[in-house]
């Protein structure tokens, strides 16, 4: 059975006192020994990750991701965070791969391939996003860019590293704009990622991964675009900035 999973990616939001308070906040909401069946991961930036993971380490479905890693263990990369650093913290995923790293800071697949290399080896769960722009979409290019990106961050794996890896979908044109992705839209995708995933891995690790859909998911749509079959769960990025939001978003994958 895969796991049904929503993380909050606050991007370079909140200083620490905010990110404290927001944690604080999704506890009191949620519950401060949250069991539920849905897994929640919060993914502060790097200066509140330890803070973040002070609150939470206890309570047993929730985790902490952190936005990013480099690709080498250590060495002279001046102002870079190494996967090590992050899981010494008792980190256990990050996001990588997302559609803003790809586009401001010019991270291509085969980069993204080697800082997948740097999270397994370091054993964090790589939460790996995954999306077509908007003129590929309008070409029908969407499978094409989806599946080429898995292929190239992805499937160098070997079967057993591919058990750690969270799959987001996460179209561009959909985040950050309030413009979601239909559930019939999203639900082909995740199809067609499973799909592919199975090609490589085979049907239980096709049907064991879990598959996230990110891009504007917001309280008043989140359980529509949760109920499709192939979708385990979102990616939140605005609406995880507000507890009220961000759990009610929880609760819908329920
Ligand atoms: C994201 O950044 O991963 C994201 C999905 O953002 P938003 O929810 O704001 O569209």
């Amino acid at each position: 059975m895969r796991a049904r999973i929503v993380a909050g990616n606050w991007k370079m939001n909140t200083v620490p006192s905010e990110g404290v308070g927001l944690v604080v906040e999704i506890l009191e909401k949620l519950d401060s020994k949250y069991t539920g069946d849905t897994r929640v991961i919060l993914s502060p930036p790097f200066t509140h990750l330890i803070d973040v993971i002070d609150h939470v380490w206890e309570v047993p479905q929730i985790s902490v991701a952190a936005q990013n890693c480099h690709h080498e263990d250590n060495g002279a990369y001046t102002g870079e965070i190494s996967a090590g650093m992050i899981s010494d913290l008792n980190i256990d995923a990050v996001i990588l791969g997302h559609s803003e790293r790809r586009q401001y800071f010019g991270e291509d697949d085969a980069l993204l391939a080697k800082k997948v290399n740097a999270a397994i080896r370091n054993s964090l769960m790589p939460i790996f996003c995954v999306g077509e722009v908007l003129e590929d979409r309008k070409a029908n290019k969407h499978n094409e860019v989806v599946t080429s990106q898995l292929t190239q961050g992805l499937f160098h794996l070997s079967s057993e590293e591919f058990k750690n890896v969270i799959i987001a979908y996460e179209p561009v044109w959909a985040i950050g704009t309030g413009e979601t992705a239909s559930p019939q839209q999203a639900q082909d995708m995740h199809k067609s990622i499973r799909a592919h995933v199975a090609s490589k891995y085979g049907e239980d690790a096709a049907n064991n991964v879990s598959i996230l859909y990110g891009g504007s998911v917001k309280p008043n749509n989140a359980s529509e675009i949760f109920s499709q079959p192939d979708v385990d769960g979102g990616l939140i990025g605005g609406a995880s900035l507000n507890a009220d939001d961000f759990v009610s978003i929880v609760h819908a994958m329920a």
